[in-house]
């Protein structure tokens, strides 16, 4: 049995955590957020600006306070709940891999064509006509 880094999901933790997220949250989890401009308020006795952005799509918040130079300060992200259910690690390579797996079936509205000419246009296609060789 190979050892896990318990910092990083298995393929099979990321799958079986996929089951639980929306399509938004599973979006988001592999194309990132869509940070749109929500508000921004000038704290005058402190003298700092703060900034709201939403994500429409999973409606996770990232909070940033600027002084008054324009610098970021801090930058928090306020997740929408059930987006941080279970901490099971970061999600990279082989795991992300079964994320974009499930997103196929979860995310997109995935379609099967017979297709004879795609294994000469595509990368995988070929790959896989070596590999028959
Ligand atoms: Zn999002």
């Amino acid at each position: 049995m190979t050892k896990r880094n318990p910092q990083y999901a298995s393929p099979a933790d990321a799958e079986r955590l996929a089951q639980d997220w929306t399509k938004a949250q599973l979006s988001c989890r592999l194309y990132g957020h869509i940070w749109q401009p929500l508000r921004a308020t000038f704290h005058q006795t402190y003298r700092y600006f703060s900034t709201v952005q939403r994500c429409p799509r999973c409606k996770s918040e990232r909070h940033t306070e600027l002084n008054e130079r324009g610098h970021v300060v801090s930058t928090s992200i306020h997740y929408a709940d059930g987006y941080l259910a279970e901490r099971v690690g970061r999600i990279v390579g082989d795991s992300k891999d079964a994320l974009r797996l499930v997103a196929l079936h979860r995310v997109y509205n995935l379609e099967a064509v017979t297709d004879p000419d795609a294994r000469a246009r595509s990368r995988a296609g070929r790959e896989l006509s070596e590999g028959a060789a």
